[in-house]
């Protein structure tokens, strides 16, 4: 239905590019290093102030498309959080200088809409914690029409071609496009999307590179340790924040990515946004994503994934012998 020089595609790369260099800015001036632990001022910045340039863009580029996106304004619309609201303003000013607070609330809560026929959804920084800790983060923006994602773009301001960690530099922008193929570039501007994206041709599950949540709450430590040794894995896992994991999987730097429910959330069910991007790019990389059960992830069914159960992505050889081991476990 898309290519990669549909319009929905051209807009997704430019936004999510300059997403990108809008939380770079914003990082660059607010996270220093008398910033407390406690403090997310830095973040929840960056979080609205992403949203907020995705809504006004989607607003002038489809003005009949719907955003599902991960915040909304009620929170900064509080007298508390007046600082915050003008320090968001005064970052989206900088791109856009008629901006004031009405309107970027207004541009945020275009993102409060409810998953329709044909609509686009947004993480304006997943990998929160990897944001302020300076490790991986990702913008990711998917196009889902009827229940499937169609369209996935994500932007990865410290990944290089898609493995290498580097701060500062030009970043990997990950594009997936359903039966057309996933390509990867860098988040510069006007810089064309060409290399193709394939994933690892490994089927020796000793050989397997798993790839797990940076923070040991969004998973099960001693599940992936029998995991490991049901597969009979040598590595160790590789930790990571965001769905920077998807796009390494896709780029053939990883084998398995595996999200098992963490002990004290075991009901906990994944947002939309944390995976229509991301789990697209390894599909049209060649790889495979199902839940933890083996099943498809169903995107109809609201702004989570009620009708799944944590997630497993693979290079998909290696997808019925992770499976396999996921029942032994019975994770
Ligand atoms: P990751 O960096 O892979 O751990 O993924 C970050 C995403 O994990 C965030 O965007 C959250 O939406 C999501 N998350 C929050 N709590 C949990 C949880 N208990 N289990 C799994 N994912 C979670
Ligand atoms: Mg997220």
């Amino acid at each position: 239905m898309f290519d990669l020089n549909a319009s929905e595609t051209k807009f997704a790369i430019l936004v999510v590019r300059q997403a990108c260099r809008l939380v770079k800015l914003i990082q660059a001036e607010m996270v220093t290093p008398a910033l407390t632990k406690e403090d997310r001022s830095p973040v929840t910045v960056a979080d609205f102030a992403s949203q907020a340039l995705v809504g006004k863009m989607l607003e002038e580029a489809f003005p009949n498309d719907s955003l599902v996106g991960e915040e909304d304004s009620t929170a900064l619309r509080q007298p508390a959080e007046r600082q915050t609201l003008d320090q968001v303003t005064y970052f989206i000013s900088r791109l856009f200088p008629q901006s004031d607070p009405e309107k970027v609330c207004t541009w945020i809560d275009r993102g409060g809409a409810d998953p329709a026929r044909r609509f686009w959804t947004l993480d304006p920084i997943d990998g929160t914690k990897g944001f302020l800790r300076g490790d991986q983060y990702a913008i990711a923006l998917a196009l889902i029409v009827d229940g499937r994602v169609q369209l996935g773009v994500l932007g990865c301001p410290n990944l290089v071609d898609g493995y290498q960690f580097e701060l500062s530099g030009p970043g990997s922008l990950g594009v997936a496009v359903r039966g057309a193929g996933a390509w990867i570039g860098s988040l510069e501007d006007g810089v064309e999307v060409q290399a193709r994206l394939n994933v690892s041709g490994q089927s020796d599950p000793g050989r397997a590179r798993l790839l797990r949540s940076f923070e040991s709450g969004h998973t099960n430590l001693s599940q992936i340790d029998q995991f490991a040794e049901a597969l009979g894995v040598q590595a160790e896992a590789v930790r990571m924040d965001s769905q920077a994991k998807y796009l390494v999987l896709a780029a053939g730097r990883g084998e398995i990515y595996l999200r098992l429910l963490s002990p004290r959330q075991p009901d906990y069910k994944e947002k939309i946004w944390d995976q229509a991007a991301g789990s697209l790019l390894v599909e049209e990389a060649g790889g495979r994503v199902s839940d933890l059960h083996g099943k498809s992830l169903d995107f109809t069914a609201g702004r989570q994934l009620l009708n799944n159960r944590g997630l497993l992505a693979s290079n998909a050889h290696l997808h019925p012998a992770a499976m396999h081991a996921l029942r032994t476990i019975q994770a």
